[in-house]
């Protein structure tokens, strides 16, 4: 490779408050359009903006989970734009006085690696333009502005990763936070998680940041990673063959895979920001930075590293079970009434998440309750059912909801561990094979796997195969 690829992502997270960051309008998705609208959202003449608390609260919880400096004084900024979903004309955000700076994110590609956060500011979202998305309307567009004025929270990283993996990595990582703090859904698809991409390559060993392109409309992991990796090869291809990189924003269309101009990029000088003069600068007592910071919960790289050492797991089962709070929850359940830790995250990693999925069911609504699990996993163990048949009992579990006893019970599955029940059985199969028991004897000792199978077909897999060896060693070894 001569070219050293250099990214740097924007994240807009969508705050999960009740109503706007500055009016009382109601932030639910999916209403019909324009019915969550006001004066001030709409930008009529004489209102004026009131800050929402929770939103400011919300947005110092994720700038102290990525270790940012939360600054005791904050402006809000006018970006002036021509905006059609924004009525007022401007958006207001924050600027050169921003609201926490200078923090970081640890991610785990490659053996770990440190991401610069350089800022995260609060503004307002602005709304949403439909065009033609119904057959009669394909001349038309239109404007829903129920979005319009929904508070964000802007998270900027420095340039310092160096692949799409790496950037995939970090927007999951800092996708697992916001939703571990429920300050935000995470939801890619309904945008209340976003990610702008600013790609850009030079010469491996250079100083000099290449021209970068600003990549938009990633509304997925996968997307992200595709339009980094088509972005790169383009700006590659271009400078070898002698082009130059241009500043523009670029489109992704997912349906092709490629990156199209959207517009050349504005600096930040065209926007004509200035201090909003209908809000005071946001003052941040150290006070309530320090309450704030009490109430932050388990985050999901203290709880990998906690469930490594306490419960001495794989890194990868940690990574899997923490990659949501109720699943880490749901396993934590199971290990405290088995005390079985790898063997809880293999069937929670395993049997329940490999249903989840086939149901698109998330662990909130799953039927089986981590009891019924670690009941089955005690039956396991006690040598009342064998693991092949732990697992049809679970699938049935699942289906109807009952515990483990009941579905054994109902559909007569219980192992057969009576040796002296056995004991008939593998006579039966013995004088049932005759020619095979002389070859076992004249030294075919792999067929040793033959009886143990034979016993297993007679019993209906039902037997107890480690009574079934035992017995078998003692009738056909005199051990
Ligand atoms: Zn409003």
């Amino acid at each position: 490779m001569k070219y050293e690829v250099v990214i740097g992502l924007e994240v807009h997270a969508q705050l999960l408050t009740e109503s706007k960051l500055f009016c009382g309008c109601s932030t639910k998705f999916g209403s019909e359009p324009n019915t969550q609208v006001c004066q001030v959202c709409l930008g009529m003449p004489g209102v004026l903006p009131v800050l929402n608390k929770k939103a400011v609260e919300f947005a110092i919880k994720m700038a102290l989970a990525v270790n940012c400096r939360v600054n005791n004084k904050s402006v809000f900024a006018r970006k002036n734009y021509f905006y059609p979903d924004l009525p007022k004309g401007y958006q207001i955000s924050q600027y050169n006085e921003p609201l926490a700076e200078l923090g970081y994110l640890d991610i785990d590609t490659n053996g770990g690696k440190r991401i610069g956060i350089t800022r995260i500011h609060m503004e307002e979202d602005a709304g949403k333009l439909l065009h033609g998305e119904r057959p009669e309307d394909v001349n038309y567009s239109f404007v829903d502005l129920n979005r319009t004025g929904v508070p964000l929270i802007e998270i900027v990283s420095e340039p310092d990763m160096r692949s799409s993996d790496e950037a995939q990595a970090y927007l999951k990582a800092l996708r697992d936070i916001v939703v571990y703090l429920e300050i935000c859904s995470g939801n890619m698809e309904e945008g209340s998680f976003r990610c702008d991409a600013n790609v850009s390559i030079r010469p491996v060993g250079a100083e000099k940041l290449g021209t970068k392109a600003e990549l938009k409309n990633m509304n997925s992991f996968k997307y992200v990673k595709e339009a980094i990796e088509y972005e790169i090869e383009r700006q590659i291809d271009l400078v070898e063959s002698g082009g130059k990189v241009l500043q523009e924003t670029r489109l992704f269309d997912a349906s092709k895979g490629v990156t199209a101009s959207m517009r050349s990029k504005e600096e930040a000088h065209d926007y004509r920001y200035f201090p909003e003069p209908d809000l005071l600068p946001l003052l941040v007592e150290d006070a309530l930075v320090e309450k704030l910071r009490g109430e932050l919960p388990e985050l999901p790289q203290q709880k990998r590293d906690r469930f490594i050492k306490e419960y001495g797991i794989p890194p990868y089962d940690a990574g899997v079970l923490t990659s949501s709070k109720e699943l880490a929850h749901y396993y934590e359940a199971v290990v405290r009434a088995t005390n079985e830790p790898k063997v809880s995250s293999n069937w929670v990693m395993g049997e329940l998440l490999r249903l989840l999925k086939e149901d698109s069911r998330d662990v909130k609504d799953c039927p089986v309750k981590p009891d019924s699990i670690a009941s089955l996993i005690q039956m396991v163990k006690g040598g009342e059912i064998s693991g092949k048949m732990a697992k049809e009992v679970f699938e049935e579990m699942y289906k109807t909801g009952k515990g483990p006893k009941e579905v054994v019970q109902s559909k007569g599955m219980a192992q057969i561990s009576n040796e002296d029940e056995l004991s008939k059985i593998i006579d039966n199969v013995i004088s049932g094979n005759p020619e095979n028991l002389a070859r076992y004897k004249a030294g075919r000792v792999q067929l040793f796997g033959f009886f143990v199978g034979e016993t297993m077909k007679a019993t209906k897999g039902q037997a107890n195969p480690q009574v079934i060896n035992k017995l078998l060693k003692e009738k056909l070894d005199g051990k």
